[in-house]
């Protein structure tokens, strides 16, 4: 999927809007919302949560977190007439996985609003095949896909496109139990990778100094989780897999939450290069991706790391991290990404450099 990235204004006139005043952090309340709004209050930033209908009352639970406004919309899709106000607020929007899903990347990648990050990676992370090309060619291993079904020598998972959750995903242990999969859509046939799973929460930033330096800037760990998915996580209780098969029980990977991990430390230096080779081909392939980003792979016996998929934002996996994590403490106790975002912000402002981390 090739984007038209055009927005109506050049991202000079876009930025012009934050001119001279403090910005407003803006997001969409919902994924990780309560988070970056925290992080930005402890920053010093005014927020602006916008929100589909009246605002939702839980915010009034977490006073820490509630944003200063809210601005509504009737749907998700009339976010883009709020673009004028937003820009007279002065407002970043801050992208996370539920804002760019609800709204569509193409449509938020032509939002005329100062944007944190480099829009451009929403056109590489949302088309497989192209995320396939910048992973690979950036070096890291990420699960062998079967053209021909006859290459087939171990277990597989068949993935339908864009099957969000992982709705009608197929397992088969072998080339034989493929036979029982009918395919009602496009599909790709992928090796299912036997190990553990981990969902590396990194920051990249192409303006800090000092720390992990990239060819240009610093990389940072700030957490790692691993999700809950339901059914699967759950399905072995049932019985064997081919008895669930027998019963029309099919496995789903829905995320409903998500529980904190850390990796062995003698893999730290792996997961630190892969995430850097990525980094750096980003910046080769499409002006470099900037901010918060996860690896989301899978470990296997043999201590090798197979990456199935790359976020290009804040991941809700994050939220466990709120008050901080084993990782980001050793930067700054109670560093949340959300925080670490306005953080960001507050620098690239000071040093003259916003054009850097916003689009
Ligand atoms: P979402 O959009 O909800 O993040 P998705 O539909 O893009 O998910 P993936 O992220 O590719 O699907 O995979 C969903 C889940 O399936 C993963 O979290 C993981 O548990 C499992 N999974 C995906 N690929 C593999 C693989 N190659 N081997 C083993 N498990 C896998």
């Amino acid at each position: 999927m090739f984007f038209r990235m055009g927005t109506t204004l050049s991202a000079e006139t876009r930025l012009a809007s934050l001119n001279g005043r403090v910005p407003t952090i803006a997001t969409l309340c919902s994924h990780s919302s309560l988070q970056i709004f925290h992080g930005a209050r402890i920053e010093g930033f005014p927020t602006i949560g916008i929100c589909v209908g009246p605002p939702p009352k839980f915010y009034d639970a977490f006073p820490l977190a509630r944003p200063d406004e809210f601005l509504s919309v009737p749907t998700v899709k009339d976010l883009p007439q709020l673009t004028d106000q937003l820009r007279d607020d002065g407002a970043i929007l801050v992208p996370h996985g539920s804002f760019v899903e609800y709204l569509g990347p193409e449509a938020f990648s032509r939002l005329d609003v100062p944007v944190f990050g480099n829009r451009a990676v929403l056109g590489w992370e949302s088309d497989r095949r192209k995320e396939r090309d910048w992973l690979e060619s950036a070096g890291v291993t990420m699960p062998r896909l079967y053209e021909d079904p006859k290459e087939i020598t171990g277990p597989v998972i068949v993935k339908y496109y864009g099957a969000k959750g992982g709705k009608g995903f197929f397992l088969a242990k072998n080339r034989e139990a493929l036979d029982d999969f009918h395919p009602t859509g496009p599909y790709v046939i992928q090796e299912y990778v036997l190990g553990t799973r981990y969902y590396m929460h990194f920051f990249y930033s192409p303006i800090a100094e000092g720390g992990y330096r990239l060819r240009d800037g610093s990389l940072e760990l700030l957490g790692m989780d691993r999700r809950d998915e339901a059914n699967i996580d759950e399905l072995y209780k049932l019985g064997s897999a081919e008895e669930l098969h027998r019963t029309g029980l099919r496995p789903t990977f829905v995320v409903t939450g998500n529980v904190p991990v850390v990796l062995r430390e003698s893999l730290l230096p792996k997961a630190f290069e892969a995430a850097g080779r990525i980094v750096e081909r980003s910046i080769e392939l499409f002006g470099g991706m900037v901010g918060p980003f996860c690896l989301e792979g899978i470990m296997t016996e043999d201590l090798e790391f197979k990456v199935f998929e790359i976020s290009t934002r804040i991941v809700a996996g994050t939220n466990l991290f709120i008050s901080g994590s084993p990782y980001s403490d050793l930067i700054e106790p109670g560093l949340s990404t959300g925080r670490r975002i306005a953080r960001e912000v507050a620098h690239a402002r000071t040093t003259g450099r916003l054009a850097e981390v916003l689009s």
